[in-house]
């Protein structure tokens, strides 16, 4: 589902290129300003049909032969997510109902040769409300990649950059015929995730925007619902000149506007604040009892009596949030969960870690003690699950620069090894080097047999000797062997005379031999 290579070949290429020179200046004359191209722009009314082809027709027709119950749904998100599971219920039967919905009037389209009149149907975007890094993207994403639909995800946040509202917005449509590799028939039937939602509310002391959210909401209103956009953008010249060359050659006719009647809406945002709103209705009407007045938190409890009024309240239009009609809360993790997540969830970091040290061929292995202290450490750091890699990634940075290329072949990461991370680097680094001298011992005595038969001389490498050469070939990334092969190259002119004048027959070489041979 990603945008392809091939894609990216296709844009390289200038499709001004192919245009008559009249043409072309033409359009350079005209700068950045839209033409309407029939067919080709959002105002220009129904789509030419498609030509599908093959394989096209096979994902869509698996989408159409959609046959998942929620709770499979949901045992396929419990593999990857821990935790969250009124969302995981929430959201798979959003789907399911959803892409059912999708298939029941495919099929009556099938059967009657048109689309059936007349059926009522909401569509059922989410409204996931949680902090940062507790699973949301990653809930989406697996729900995406099971149905084998295009998903996009972008922050509401992005929409106030371009100065003018709604252009953009239409952009994430295109995103997705993109992630659809240009399939348009695809994107129609794909996921679109928007999150930090709650910056678009406009009452300025939620941290809102005011006017412009107001904008955003409005356009983001009529995606939600049913509207037409434009494959290319009306604003950006060179994709209008590159749909007016297709046309021009008479290639395959491409569908000019995506539909956005199938896609399914989901937006989440943290919505910090939103409790106290509940928080001072429930209290004004609990008026003349015991209030209570502990500060409430954004937990499932509290996330129960949200209704739409507070939304409102909160900044958002009625007309907005009422697109909104599923909405959930995703819990903030504990220490605990992040054990979980750690140990249970398929997806998890440490296999990652594995991974990367196993490719330097060291067998790095977690054990539970270390699991424990990460998840403490990682609980400290209020960005959820992302500090999981954050925390590791500090802990192991010195290991995973110090023992690649040398002689360690287990990485034992316990509660020990991450409370005394200093000492340990020194440890792993000094058994580094016991085991490189032992195995430049073995590679010293070959040199010495295979400078024995070459030249009838003996010799023997002390200690220190053997020291520095493994030094030297960790430092210069040469073998003891090449080492050796150069550095005593023309000792056997001196060490002969030597022996002539002496009777001596085995020389025993000092460090110096090694760091000074002249
Ligand atoms: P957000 O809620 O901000 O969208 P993400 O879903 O992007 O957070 O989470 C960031 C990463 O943290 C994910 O890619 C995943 O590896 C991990 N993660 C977050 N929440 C969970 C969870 N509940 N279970 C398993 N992994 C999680």
């Amino acid at each position: 589902m990603q945008s392809s290579d091939k894609d990216d070949e296709k844009k390289t290429k200038d499709p001004g290129d192919d245009l008559p020179d009249g043409l072309k200046d033409f359009f350079k004359k005209l700068g950045g300003v839209s033409i309407p191209i029939p067919g080709m722009n959002a105002a220009a009314g129904p789509a030419d049909p498609v030509e599908e082809d093959e394989s096209n027709e096979e994902i869509l027709d698996r989408i159409f032969d959609f046959h998942y119950t929620p709770r499979e749904i949901k045992a396929h998100l419990d593999r990857f997510v821990i935790r969250q599971d009124e969302a995981k219920k929430a959201l798979s039967i959003a789907v399911c109902d959803h892409y059912n919905h999708a298939k029941y009037l495919r099929g009556v389209e099938k059967e009657n040769g048109k689309l059936p009149q007349g059926v009522e149907f909401q569509k059922q975007n989410v409204m996931v409300v949680g902090p940062t890094g507790v699973g949301k993207t990653y809930l989406i994403k697996h729900i995406a990649e099971l149905m084998g639909v295009p998903f996009v995800k972008a922050d509401a946040t992005k929409f106030s950059e371009t100065g003018y509202v709604g252009g953009d917005v239409d952009d994430l449509v295109r995103d997705l015929v993109t992630q659809a590799n240009g399939d348009v028939q695809l994107a129609e039937y794909g996921i679109i995730y928007i999150d930090e939602i709650d910056k678009l509310a406009s009452r300025a002391s939620s941290g809102g925007r005011d006017v412009s959210g107001r904008g955003v909401q409005t356009t983001l209103l009529k995606l939600m619902e049913e509207t037409e956009v434009s494959v290319r953008n009306p604003m950006d010249m060179r994709s209008q000149m590159q749909a007016m060359m297709e046309m021009q050659r008479g290639g395959k006719k491409q569908k000019g506007t995506v539909n956005t009647r199938h896609i399914l809406f989901i937006v989440s945002g943290a919505f910090s604040g939103l409790e106290k709103i509940v928080e001072s209705r429930t209290r004004s009407s609990r008026m003349g009892f015991q209030a209570d007045i502990t500060p409430s938190l954004l937990d499932g409890e509290v996330f129960k009596q949200v209704t739409t009024q507070d939304f409102i309240d909160y900044g958002f239009e009625a007309e907005f949030i009422g697109r909104l009609p599923v909405r959930v809360i995703c819990e903030k993790l504990t220490a605990g969960d992040f054990v979980k997540i750690m140990q249970e969830s398929e997806g998890s970091l440490l296999r990652q870690y594995e991974r990367e040290f196993e490719a330097y061929g060291i067998n790095a292995s977690f054990h539970e003690s270390a699991i424990q202290r990460i998840a403490q450490l990682a609980a400290k750091e209020n960005t959820g699950a992302r500090a999981l890699m954050t925390v590791t990634e500090r802990l192991l940075r010195d290991f995973k620069y110090e023992l690649p290329g040398t002689s360690v072949t287990d990485l034992k990461i316990d509660a020990d090894l991450i409370d005394n991370a200093e000492e340990e680097v020194l440890r792993y680094r000094n058994m580094a080097r016991m085991v490189d001298i032992e195995r430049t011992e073995k590679k010293a005595v070959t040199f010495s047999r295979e400078f024995h038969d070459e030249h009838g001389v003996s010799i023997r490498f002390d200690k220190a000797a053997l020291s520095a050469l493994a030094e030297l070939s960790v430092e210069s990334g040469q073998s003891v062997l090449q080492i050796c092969r150069k550095t005593f190259q023309d000792y056997q002119h001196g060490l002969k005379l030597v022996q002539k004048n002496t009777g001596v027959n085995e020389f025993v070489l000092p460090e110096r031999a090694v760091t000074e041979p002249d």
